[in-house]
C-alpha cells in the first residue's frame, strides 16, 4: 500500500481518539523509527509502498494507539535529556518534569569536584543514567524493587555506555544506606487514589501502578522513608532532590523540616 495514502487513513481512523497533531506525531514517529522515513520522503516521494509485514505492523501500532497504549511502549523507546532509553510496561515512561529535575543537579553539580549519587527507585534508570552521562566525574549507584525495572535500567546504562551500580532493594525495608552520598535523588511514587480520575487512560491502564500510587492515608511513606535514610548518609553539603506531588508541597516541607533538613528550595516545573 502507499504509504502516503496510509498516513491520512492512520490519522482519520484516530481522531476520535486524539487530536490531529497528536496522531500525526504518531505516524512520524513510527515511520522514521520503523522504516527510517522523514517526514518530507512521505512528503515528496508517493511511489513509497509498504511490504505487506510493513503495513501489518502499523495496523497493529494503529489498533494500539486506539486502546492508547502509550506510543512510547509502541516503540520501545523514548528520548530523556538527549539520552534514548528503552521503555516497557515494568517502567514508567520518563517524563519532562524529571528532565527538569535532572537539569537541577546537574547546574548544582558540574563544577563541583565527583560527586556520589544514589537514585532511589530508579525504573528505566533515566535519572541515574542522565545524571552519570553528564557529570562525567560522579560516581552513581541506583536501585528499584522491581526486578523487572532493573534489568530495563542495566540494558539502558549499556545502551547510553554510562557506569551505574544497580541494585535490587526495597528503601522501605532499608535500615541504613551504605555510605556517604553527596546527592541523594529519587522520584518516587506520589499519585494518591482520590487523584486517580486526573490520570489519563494511557498512563492509568498501561504505566506500572507500583512507580505512580501510594496510599491515600501515607502518600509521603516513601519521602518519609528516604528522608529519614539521608539525614544519616548525606555528606556535609550534599542535597537530596525529590521530584514532588504538586499538591503536597507544604506537606512535604513540613515533613523534610521536622526530620531535620535545612534550606529546603521549592522548584515550580514547566507544568506547574
Ligand atoms: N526514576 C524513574 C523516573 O523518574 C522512575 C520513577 C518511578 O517509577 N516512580 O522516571
Amino acid at each position: 500500500m502507499n504509504i502516503r495514502t496510509y498516513k491520512h487513513h492512520f490519522i482519520s481512523e484516530l481522531t476520535a481518539h486524539y487530536d490531529a497533531i497528536e496522531a500525526e506525531n504518531f505516524i512520524n514517529l513510527l515511520l522514521e523509527d520503523w522504516l527510517g522515513l522523514k517526514r518530507i520522503d512521505v512528503a515528496t516521494k508517493p511511489e513509497l509502498e509498504f511490504s505487506p509485514e510493513e503495513k501489518a505492523r502499523f495496523d497493529s501500532a494503529l489498533d494500539q494507539l486506539k486502546q492508547e497504549v502509550p506510543i512510547q511502549y509502541i516503540i520501545g523507546s523514548t528520548h530523556f535529556y538527549g539520552f534514548e532509553f528503552e521503555v516497557n510496561p515494568a517502567v514508567l515512561i520518563p517524563r519532562q518534569e524529571t528532565e527538569e529535575l535532572v537539569d537541577w543537579i546537574v547546574k548544582d553539580w558540574e563544577f563541583n569536584g565527583n560527586p556520589q549519587i544514589l537514585d532511589i527507585g530508579t525504573g528505566s534508570g533515566c535519572i541515574a543514567i542522565s545524571v552519570a552521562k553528564s557529570l562525567v566525574d560522579s560516581k552513581v549507584s541506583a536501585i528499584d524493587v522491581s526486578f523487572d525495572a532493573l534489568e530495563t535500567a542495566k540494558r539502558n546504562a549499556v545502551r547510553n555506555e554510562a557506569s551505574v551500580q544497580f541494585h535490587l532493594q526495597d528503601i522501605l525495608q532499608t535500615k541504613s544506606l551504605d555510605h556517604k552520598y553527596d546527592i541523594i535523588v529519587s522520584n518516587p511514587p506520589y499519585v494518591r487514589n482520590l487523584e486517580k480520575h486526573e490520570i489519563r487512560k494511557n498512563v492509568l491502564e498501561y504505566e506500572p501502578h507500583l512507580a505512580l500510587f501510594v496510599d491515600d492515608n501515607d502518600a509521603l511513606v516513601f519521602y518519609r522513608k528516604i528522608a529519614q535514610l539521608a539525614i544519616e548518609s548525606l555528606s556535609e553539603n550534599g542535597s537530596l532532590y525529590f521530584e514532588i506531588n504538586q499538591y503536597l508541597a507544604s506537606e512535604t516541607i513540613e515533613m523534610l523540616e521536622n526530620i531535620g533538613y535545612k534550606s529546603i528550595e521549592l522548584r515550580k516545573d514547566l507544568l506547574g
